[in-house]
């Protein structure tokens, strides 16, 4: 069934968004014809503010981003993405809170029809976090543009932020930074209220899944009224998927020129052990605070968990387990002190937890009483098997095998996308036959436009491209609209 309700309706989309968190609500954003433009002698460097100047009144849409992001360094491979951040948060990694450099003008004849698609609710992944978690990130990190996060969290007062330490006052310490950081709940409530604060919730469809997406040949253009049926170009995309709405599921098809992919990543990865599906083995930090909610005060005697990972999910399940009472198994592949471990990049004012547990991992943490009998770490260890009796088998790097009982296990090691809804499409990866990986093997992309490599029409953004924090993500926003609007002109 479709869910078409006129002819009109049946007209295919310009551009079509898979996944509703911050890149594509910003990408949504500058579809409806909010367009950027350049304060003049805003920004600190003077390079890029020569340049900025030179077509003065032109928008960033219709600027050269090429030319704009040529020199820009930062901490993402991506051109457009620094040159957004540099925008939007001059000199944000000196810790500086400068105002943005862009003010944005509505103009409704640079709009594009477009629809985002998404199976939950606007912000994407942050409502699947534990929502009293701190964010990494500073909360203007996560920023999305036209809708100032600030004023947002002054509307809502109630929901304070809380501080991570002591030596910041609201936010701001006297050295002029700010470390603040906010729950990921309030993030989550921020992207939500961001749709309907920046007037953009007509292009929504939440609670709808996408389970295919497909090029039509050129002679299945024939029912819809895409350009492709009358002319020699590629077909549009056909995308099929499932609505749920006041509880009832219906099939939707619609077509589009371009699709975005925005779907992030969602499926957690595995070790590809024996006995990782058992009931006792968890891999998703939301079932895992459920787990610990729902258990009662563990027993003195309870077996320890066992948790595996070196990310920042396997610190707040260590952290939370030991708050429960669970004494904790940590094993990481890596030595303590290695300087690809994320607490080893961290520093402990702004993020004392993380810190913490970065401690705990090379053994300078201790209780009053000497050693902290909670918690247990094997480095340079990998977990090789895991048995119903909940023994599990661990391995050292020089082979040496050891037994472990437990009472369960915490697979925390990163998460990967799911893009089997794509049909007829080629690999997309930059290498080639892997399947696609944030850090492995991102899609495969031209860094100003977004556009595959591989596949003309098809855009990625986010951590499909390896831009995995907000703060970059939002780039590819930039990117996609000056690519497409452009070319609309
Ligand atoms: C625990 C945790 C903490 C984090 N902390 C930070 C932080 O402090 N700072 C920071 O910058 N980043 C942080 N990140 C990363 C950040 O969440 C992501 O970079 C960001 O959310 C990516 O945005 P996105 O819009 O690309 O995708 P997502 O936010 O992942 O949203 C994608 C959406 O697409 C939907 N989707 C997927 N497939 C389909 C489909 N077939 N049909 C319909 N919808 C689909 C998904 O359900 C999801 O809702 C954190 C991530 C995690 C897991």
């Amino acid at each position: 069934m479709s869910l078409f309700s006129s002819d009109e309706d049946y007209e295919p989309f310009e551009v079509v968004v898979i996944g509703n968190g911050p890149n594509a609500l910003s990408l949504s954003f500058i579809l409806c014809g909010n367009v950027p433009y350049y304060i003049p002698r805003q920004h600190p460097n003077a390079i890029l503010d020569q340049k900025l100047c030179e077509d003065r009144g032109k928008s960033l849409l219709d600027s050269d981003l090429e030319y704009l992001s040529e020199g820009l360094e930062g901490r993402s491979f991506n051109p457009v993405a620094l040159l957004f951040d540099q925008l939007l948060r001059p000199n944000a990694d000196l810790g500086k809170d400068q105002a943005s450099c862009l003010k944005w003008h509505y103009n409704g004849s640079r709009a594009m029809k477009h629809l985002v698609l998404g199976s939950g609710p606007p912000g994407g992944c942050w409502h699947n976090m534990e929502g009293s978690q701190l964010t990494l990130s500073l909360n203007n990190w996560l920023e999305l543009p036209g809708c100032n996060f600030q004023d947002w969290l002054r509307a809502h007062r109630s929901l304070t932020v809380r501080k991570p330490c002591n030596l910041v006052t609201n936010g701001v310490k006297s050295d002029g930074y700010n470390y603040d950081r906010a729950t990921t709940s309030h993030i989550a409530q921020y992207y939500k209220d961001f749709v309907t604060n920046t007037n953009i919730t007509s292009n929504f469809w939440n609670d709808a899944k996408v389970v295919s997406v497909k090029r039509l040949l050129q002679g299945d253009c024939t029912d819809c009224r895409c350009r492709a049926a009358d002319s020699q170009r590629d077909g549009c995309w056909e995308i099929r998927g499932v609505r749920t709405y006041a509880g009832i599921h219906e099939m939707f098809v619609v077509h589009a020129y371009n699709v975005v992919l925005a779907t992030g990543n969602r499926v957690p990865k595995v070790l590809g052990i024996s006995g990782e599906n058992l009931p006792f083995v968890y891999h998703k930090m939301d079932a895992i605070a459920r787990y610990l909610n729902e258990l009662a005060d563990p027993p003195l005697s309870m077996d320890p968990c066992l948790v595996v990972g070196a990310g920042l999910s396997a610190a707040d399940c260590v952290l939370a387990a030991r708050n429960k009472g669970i004494p904790v198994i940590h094993t990481v592949r890596r030595q303590a002190n290695d300087s690809k471990i994320i607490y080893n990049q961290l520093p402990g004012v702004v993020y004392p937890e993380y810190y913490k547990v970065g401690q705990m991992l090379k053994g300078e943490m201790t209780t009053a009483y000497g050693k902290d009998s909670m918690y247990t770490a094997y480095t340079k260890t990998s977990l090789v098997e895991i048995r119903k009796d909940k023994e599990c088998v661990l391995k050292k790097s020089d082979g040496t095998l050891f037994k472990q009982k437990v009472s369960s296990v915490f697979i925390l090691v990163g998460a990967k996308p799911d893009l089997s809804f794509l049909h007829g499409v080629k690999r997309l990866g930059v290498k080639g036959l892997k399947p696609v990986d944030s850090k492995e093997n991102p899609i495969d992309i031209n860094p100003f436009t977004y556009e595959s490599v591989k596949e003309p029409g098809l855009f990625a953004i986010g951590p499909l491209i390896g831009d995995n924090f907000v703060r970059f993500g939002i780039g590819g926003a930039l990117g996609i609209a000056n690519h497409l609007m452009k070319e609309n002109e």
